[in-house]
């Protein structure tokens, strides 16, 4: 599954109670709606790659690739989520989060090991170009 940041966490009924949905409620993390996906043109040359070093290098980014591309997974908490992984907007919530279905979500299975490809940090990527590029030691020659 891609695109997806955040799931139905509440029920807010007309009595103004809240109905927890069973499985969220187990959920104290909240996990889908602490981050948000962006897909990303999928990186073909060292200078794409060495774009991607810089982005993962800062806090909360990482980078993924799953059968529908590539993504940047920013660790983000949503604003409107509040205490008890209630969500405050929940009659307004954006269509991602209305289609975001729980039968099957990041509490079964975390990105990292739903993806083919998952690099939470520059060493991770470092070591997966010098793989992939035999001359990635010698990408900065052409601007020397
Ligand atoms: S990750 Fe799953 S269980 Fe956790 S809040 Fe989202 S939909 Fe609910
Ligand atoms: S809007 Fe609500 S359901 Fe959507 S990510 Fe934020 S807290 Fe979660």
């Amino acid at each position: 599954m891609n695109a997806k940041n955040s799931i139905k966490l509440v029920d807010v009924e007309k009595a103004g109670k809240i109905k927890i949905d069973k499985k969220c409620s187990k959920c104290k993390k909240s996990i889908c709606c602490v981050s948000i996906n962006q897909k990303i043109p999928a990186p073909k040359t060292k200078e794409d790659f060495d774009h991607l070093l810089w982005q993962v290098s800062h806090d909360g980014i990482n980078i993924f690739k799953d059968a529908d591309g590539w993504f940047l997974y920013i660790e983000t908490r949503c604003n409107h989520l509040l205490e008890g992984g209630v969500c405050g907007i929940y009659e307004t919530r954006p269509w991602v989060c209305r289609e975001y279905d729980s039968d099957f979500c990041e509490l079964d299975e975390s990105i990292e090991e739903a993806s083919e490809l998952f690099f939470s940090t520059h060493k991770k990527l470092e070591k997966y170009c010098k793989k992939r590029f035999k001359k990635w030691g010698k990408r900065f020659e052409i601007y020397d």
